[in-house]
């Protein structure tokens, strides 16, 4: 049988520190299908950087740096000799450095520069160590040859056939005969300069190049050994999910589950690429299998929790047997890159959630300008210090008597909204914030630990 390629992704605490690291070289050491390695900058690197953009001083953005410095050769001292990445380490920690007292106006295009260093840094120590402890004859590859996108600064769009057509010309031709480890998170627009796509980017850069590499496998390499049936901080008698369809994963990323990445299962239902979470730090225990077809179908799979929602309103005077108002106020929020996750629609109003954590990877804020185009045609309110529920399953718009026991758990609770029927996989409330966790434990005895 052929060797299967195996595009494998290792987060931030999986390159925590060089033992870290040495776990993480044991799990690709130990498989023989062929890998392709992509890798996270170094635990809080990227908070730190994201300081360093944010400091106007100069001499504080130098102890910024200094810290990565200390933090990458420490680790770096800890490799053989013989494998050292020394000299590329202390080339990119003296290039931030002058980063760090020459600049003087940061630009968008800069930070995502800065950004990178985290990424590029990791990578190089990571190489090494793998090369140190497996023997294998392992390329740091740079995937902005490859990872093309857009020049949108900080949350780049990946442009999915250019990077199928540079994966090919310049990825391939070292998969003969060397274990690629490349960077997550990063890439380049077609001018070569460097963009981000966004925090927790990384599965989405692995997914990405699992689509362009045709691979078999997508493996995710984390912290938690699977995903549960929900947060394990919430509920009681949580379950790991072994095996979940495409479809529910996806709903589960971007309903709750903080595992993944919620753009990371596009490209994999794309291309049909089978994916796999796992744990670095016990990778015997069994993870989650995320695939097309699952053996069991439950109406219910799991329960997920998605804190920090914003609900707005609008009402239109003029919507009252009118058309085109939808069409004006989506165009509106598409323009400003405003994601959308549920809509519940009267004759003369329009609720609708948004996220209001902005470190969630690819969601843009409801700004002042926003509101004023928006009060310019309509009138709003917003509701704050909410919390989104999510029933994740399978034939949820199909399954008679399920609304009894829901509704039963959510008695005296006050819901603000309810999305149901657009999907045959899930079932969305919106309740405050301060009861959303009594909600999920209810939930979660009622549809999954009985
Ligand atoms: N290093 C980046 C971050 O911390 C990307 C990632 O880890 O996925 O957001
Ligand atoms: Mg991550």
């Amino acid at each position: 049988m052929p060797d299967l390629l195996k595009v494998a992704k290792f987060g931030g605490t999986s390159m925590a520190d060089y033992h870290a690291m040495k776990r993480c070289a044991g799990i690709v050491g130990s498989d023989p299908d062929k890998k392709v390695i992509v890798v996270s900058a170094t635990a809080g690197t990227t908070n730190l950087l994201t300081e360093f953009i944010a400091e106007s001083d100069k001499e504080r953005r130098l102890d910024i740096a200094r810290r990565i410095r200390f933090k990458h050769l420490e680790l770096c001292n800890l490799i053989q000799d013989k494998f050292s990445p020394q000299k590329k380490i202390l080339g990119l920690l003296d290039e931030l450095e002058q980063i760090a007292v020459r600049t003087q106006l940061m630009t968008s295009m800069l930070r995502d520069d800065i950004l990178s260093f985290g990424e590029r840094l990791s990578s190089e120590l990571f190489t090494a160590v793998l090369s140190e402890q497996t023997g294998k004859d392992a390329h740091c590859f740079d995937v902005r040859e490859i990872m093309r996108t857009d020049n949108n600064f900080g949350s780049a769009e990946p442009v999915i056939e250019d990077i199928a057509r540079l994966t090919e010309e310049k990825l391939l031709p070292f998969l003969d005969h060397k274990c690629i480890v490349t960077q997550g998170f990063i890439g380049s627009d077609s001018h070569g300069f460097t963009t981000t796509l966004g925090r927790g980017g990384s599965d989405y850069s692995a997914a990405l190049l699992a689509e362009a590499l045709d691979a078999d496998v997508l493996e995710i390499w984390t912290d938690v050994t699977a995903i549960y049936t929900t947060d394990p901080r919430i509920a009681e008698g949580v379950k790991p999910i072994t095996e979940i369809s495409f479809d529910e994963a996806a709903e589960l990323s971007v309903f709750g589950a903080k595992v993944l990445h919620p753009a990371t299962m596009v490209p994999a239902i794309r291309k049909n690429i089978r994916v796999y979470v796992g744990s670095s730090i016990e990778p015997d225990k069994p993870g989650t299998w995320i695939v097309k077809e699952t053996k069991d179908h439950p109406v219910i799979r799991a329960v997920s929790l998605r804190r920090n929602q914003t609900l707005l309103t609008v009402h239109s005077l003029d919507m009252l047997h009118r058309f085109g108002f939808l069409a004006r106020l989506f165009t509106l929020l598409a323009d400003h890159k405003i994601s959308v996750d549920l809509v519940t629609t009267s004759e003369v109003s329009v609720a609708l959630t948004l996220d209001s954590d902005m470190n969630t990877p690819g969601k843009q804020k409801l700004t002042d300008e926003v509101l004023v185009e928006l009060r310019s045609f309509c009138e709003v309110e917003i509701e704050r210090d909410l919390a989104l529920i999510a029933l994740i399953g399978n034939r949820l718009d199909t399954t008679a008597g399920l609304s009894g026991p829901v509704f039963g758990a959510l008695k005296e609770i006050n819901v603000r909204l309810i999305c149901h029927g657009a999907s045959t996989h899930n079932l969305c409330f919106l309740v405050s914030e301060k009861e959303a966790e009594k909600v999920v434990q209810r939930l979660h005895k009622t549809f999954i630990e009985s």
